[in-house]
């Protein structure tokens, strides 16, 4: 007998499919799942309204079933697009395991030497160069043009993004699998947008002194609509020469050459510059601790059972799930700023 819980499960089968989606995409998924459910039982109490806060309580539930399994269905706007996506993430511990189905341990070392680099950046620049990132090999046992490959599946995998110049920076990806790992490793290095709260890599800040005020691009084109003063400071941003005056946040504050020489190093620290800061990555130092991350594999054989049961996923035609589709190349452009 198909029940109310169908709806979640069906709808959590069309996630595993497509790993990453816009809230759309994800309302229309959530639209059809409860049209099948409804066809297959009739006298169910269920409707699909769309609006935000049915929508939330969905997503509460399902994460409360999630949560047993240390997956979650997490939602993050898309700092490039300023898309609201959906996807369904791996939150066990904070390491990051979920890199460790498809890298090898030296490969993902080496991942986690370039995301330091990213995020200690200078200038809250947020990225690197190839050439800084082919550097990070020098510490391991690993040739450049293996660290080539690698970057290429990175970015290929939706892991890291490559700019036009050809910097790699954090990739949505990244920042919504990897999220604990991240604010563990660096809770001193990440900037939090104060409008929605979530890291910002690409944006503003205000140029005030000890203002904290910094915001995605995208949350602060809304945020300008209504307002020209700082959120925080109330420093006034509608002039022309002020607004020239806020810092930029992403690779738009890169400044030439300041990646020749590595800010910080990442797992030696005895040659470390003037900054004394704690390092969290050195006492990582290596990767023995990252398993294999089991969690999703259960979820994909339960997909495999449930598809006997009344309802399935044929029905609603969303994807089939033989393979999970290889991530698409990330080929988005840096939106130019206004
Ligand atoms: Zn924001
Ligand atoms: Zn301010």
């Amino acid at each position: 007998m198909v029940s109310s819980n169908d709806v979640r499960r069906l709808f959590l089968q069309a996630v595993l499919s497509r790993r990453v989606m816009t809230r759309e995409v994800a309302l229309k998924l959530w639209e059809k799942c409860i049209g099948a459910v409804k066809a297959a039982n009739d006298a169910l109490e269920i409707q699909f309204t769309g609006d935000r806060n049915s929508w939330d309580e969905f997503v509460t539930k399902i994460n409360d079933e999630l949560n047993l399994m240390n997956l979650e269905f997490a939602q993050m706007s898309d700092e490039i697009t300023g898309k609201e996506m959906c996807a369904l993430v791996n939150r066990k511990g904070d390491e990051v395991a979920q890199l460790a189905t498809e890298y090898t341990a030296l490969e993902i070392a080496y991942f986690k030497a370039v995301l330091h680099q990213i995020i200690t950046a200078t200038n809250d620049a947020f990225c690197i160069s190839s050439m800084a990132a082919l550097r990070e090999t020098n510490n391991l046992n690993m040739s450049k043009s293996q660290a080539e490959v690698v970057l290429s599946s990175f970015v290929a995998k939706g892991w890291l993004v490559k700019s036009r110049r050809g910097r790699y920076s954090l990739s949505l990806r990244t920042l919504m699998e990897l999220l604990p790992y991240l604010k563990s490793t660096y809770p001193n290095n990440l900037l939090e947008c104060t409008i929605c709260m979530e890291v910002v890599t690409r944006g503003i800040s205000c140029y005030t002194k000890n203002c904290q005020t910094h915001l995605h691009a995208h949350c602060s084109d809304k945020y300008r609509r209504r307002s020209q003063n700082c959120p925080t400071c109330q420093a006034n941003w509608s002039t022309e020469a002020n607004a020239k005056k806020l810092d930029r946040i992403g690779e738009v504050a890169y400044k030439e050459g300041q990646d020749a020489h590595r800010r910080r190093p990442f797992q030696e620290r005895s040659d470390s510059e003037d900054e004394d800061e704690e390092d969290a990555e050195a006492e990582t130092s290596q990767p023995s601790q990252s398993q294999p991350s089991q969690a999703s594999q259960p979820t994909r054989t339960q997909t495999r059972k449930n598809k006997k049961k009344a309802v399935r996923e044929e029905d609603m035609d969303i994807d089939d799930e033989d393979e999970p589709e290889p991530e698409p190349p990330r080929t988005q452009k840096r939106k130019s700023r206004r």
